[in-house]
């Protein structure tokens, strides 16, 4: 198909030309996110219905988690259940009760949908339902598809959370303004992000919540800033429940964690001064320690290839905070709304490519020779031994790296394999 470019002149950020190409691509599927999910929903359990290809998928992405709780399994779809769905149904019955059984402390089930129990129609919302008459109201059963060939593994969060939304209660039209900030952060920035709204005197909530049962409340007071840039259908969820996003940078680097409590400051009214106060020594803390680490990393030039969905506002960080040249910015979907703050801070001449065609982008990568790439697992190693030095992206979502204490880790997570091939090469 050939590359199509799309401008417009509306603004900065729309007129960015972008490389639009579809093909061949590399990526994991949404069961990854089952990695952080089960760790951040303390009371949740995860079954994949799905096959063995599925339960090996987990089985090596949780062995890079030594310490993950077995909060995860997979119901194996026989031959004979692609057969018929009578038996899929009554297996997935039998599983149930006999993990409940054994785990009474389990209080959200996930039924989480597969490649091949999508092939099959294999309907697990009504599952969920059938399941909750049968076991609930002590166990809540909520579905969704971390299944796909055509998405991304950050897509799985997204799914979760917008079917979480699902069970959410909506707030009166008249209960007070408050915040939601949505998307999973590791519990130590979950508490880190707390003390800055209660210092700026917001009131906050976070989502998903470390109970699944403490679900917010959500109406048309209710403002949301968006943690992760990879949740489209979570964001269209809260929109039709009447919530307001909260336009902003993402909190990565401390101009973007600065942008991102700013909307909020705005939105609560905030008086300048006390966001100074608040904001300003973790801020300076934060510029100090990336000057440390930029001097490694200013004018080398990365390359970014679409997995993580966290391209765009990574690039932001990497050139604006970091002095690094951004010679291709790929992403696997340009959700240019959420985006669109990221977008108006990345420099006119920056190439941004949606989608893959990855013999292509190869292509272009070793053309364009550069000091970094950023990419998923499957390219990682064929680029390291033609000696290019790269960094998976998904450790971006495995490494606490939002807001100003742990802009250093981030930055520190594209310096590494650069110093460590430098002492290679010596
Ligand atoms: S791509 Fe499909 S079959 Fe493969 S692990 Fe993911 S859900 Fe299972």
């Amino acid at each position: 198909m050939p590359d199509h470019v799309a401008t417009s002149n509306r603004s900065h950020a729309d007129a960015l030309p972008v490389l639009r190409q579809r093909g061949q691509h590399e990526v994991f599927c949404g069961l990854t996110g089952i990695m952080w999910l089960h760790r951040k929903i303390q009371d949740a359990f995860f079954l994949v219905i799905g096959s063995r290809t599925c339960a090996h998928l987990l089985q090596s992405a949780a062995g890079v988690m030594i310490f993950a709780e077995p909060r995860f399994a997979t119901a194996i779809l026989e031959e004979g259940d692609l057969a018929g769905l009578a038996d899929a149904n009554d297996e997935i019955d039998r599983v149930v009760a006999r993990l409940l059984a054994r785990r009474p402390e389990i209080r959200t089930l996930f039924l989480v949908g597969s490649c091949p129990s999508e092939v099959i129609k294999l309907d697990l919302s009504r599952a969920a339902e059938r399941l909750s008459k049968s076991h609930g109201p002590s166990v809540r059963f909520v579905s969704y598809s971390g299944s796909g060939l055509e998405t991304t593994f950050t897509q799985g969060e997204d799914a979760c959370l917008a079917s979480l939304l699902r069970g959410a209660t909506p707030a009166s039209p008249r209960a007070p303004s408050s915040l939601l900030v949505v998307g999973t952060l590791a519990d130590p920035v979950e508490d880190g992000f707390r003390r800055s709204f209660d210092a700026l005197g917001i009131p906050v909530q976070f989502f998903p919540p470390r109970r699944a049962w403490e679900l917010p409340e959500v109406g048309p007071q209710t403002r949301y800033l968006l943690a992760q840039p990879f949740l489209a259908e979570t964001g269209a969820a809260l929109d039709r429940l009447g919530a307001q996003r909260l336009p902003a940078a993402f909190p990565f680097g401390a101009e973007g964690t600065r942008s991102w409590l700013a909307a909020a400051a705005s939105a609560f009214e905030v008086p300048r001064a006390r966001f100074e106060e608040v904001v300003g020594p973790a801020e300076r803390r934060a510029q100090a320690a990336l000057a440390k680490i930029r001097t490694a990393l200013e004018g080398k030039r990365v390359f970014l290839f679409p997995d993580s969905q966290l391209e765009i506002p990574l690039a932001r960080f990497l050139h604006r905070e970091l002095g690094m040249e951004l010679l291709e910015v790929g992403t696997p979907y340009l959700q240019r709304e959420h985006l669109a703050a990221e977008l108006a801070m990345l420099p006119a001449s920056v190439v941004l490519s949606e989608g893959q065609d990855v013999e292509r982008q190869l292509d272009r990568c070793r053309a364009a020779r550069p000091d970094l790439v950023v990419c998923g697992l499957g390219l990682a190693n064929p680029l390291e031994v033609e000696g290019i030095t790269t960094k998976w992206s998904i450790e971006l979502v495995f490494t606490p790296v939002h807001g100003f204490e742990h802009a250093a880790d981030l930055a520190n997570l594209f310096s590494r394999p650069l110093l460590r091939r430098g002492r290679l090469a010596v």
